[in-house]
């Protein structure tokens, strides 16, 4: 006898450190959900201006053409009735709204796919990452390699003096670090220099921890 299931939804999470290629990873199961005819939607967060307005890109230059959106609850509002599969960019611009609008996505069925940061520059789980880790069916972790030590890479070092949790649009202002190479205080010590002294911040050559 054949058991016809209702379709189940799930959650997957492709989270790590910058260049870790969360969103080359994105892009690979979007696409491939796409040769296989599925309907998707592709969304990303208003603040995340760099490369191309409406595509999620990697910074191999791999795009893929997204829904650009100020929050959770315009996602949901985004959905059509035919989509089976959503992918979400760079989660880590989003509030905790996101985590519930995952959990509807998956309840009606569909597979949501979520790309983003799992600690900030400091090195502190980066919410709303850490709360879908703990409801998602699936999980990858990707790292980068270290630019100092070539060991894999799971940290993400600001080695620009700044006192936002994410400098957008800035790749040059970060580095992958491997947990021995990372300072968590080095953005801090950087921008206590810019101010008090008005000089350039120590570029990461010059802050290599000993
Ligand atoms: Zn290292």
């Amino acid at each position: 006898m054949n058991v016809i299931r209702a379709q189940s939804g799930w959650i997957e999470v492709i989270c790590g450190s910058m260049f870790s290629g969360k969103t080359e990873e994105l892009i690979r199961r979007l696409r491939r959900a796409q040769i296989a005819k599925q309907e998707v939607q592709i969304f990303k967060p208003i603040i995340d201006a760099r490369y191309s307005l409406d595509h999620i890109a990697s910074h191999s230059d791999q795009k893929l053409k997204a829904q650009v959106v100020r929050s959770a609850k315009d996602i949901l509002e985004a959905i059509s009735a035919k989509t089976q599969v959503v992918g979400i960019d760079e989660a880590q611009f989003f509030n905790l709204d996101l985590v519930d609008a995952c959990q509807t996505l998956a309840d009606r069925g569909l597979r949501v796919i979520v790309a983003g940061l799992d600690q900030d520059y400091r090195g502190l789980p980066f919410e709303p990452i850490p709360q879908l880790l703990a409801i998602a069916e699936y999980i990858t972790k990707n790292n980068a390699i270290c630019v100092v030590c070539g060991n894999p890479a799971s940290r993400s070092q600001r080695i620009i003096a700044d006192e936002e949790r994410v400098v957008v649009g800035a790749q040059d202002a970060y580095e992958a670090r491997c947990r021995v190479c990372f300072d968590p205080e080095l953005n801090d010590k950087n921008t206590k220099t810019k101010k008090d002294k008005k000089t350039r911040p120590l570029r990461s050559s010059q802050a290599r921890p000993s």
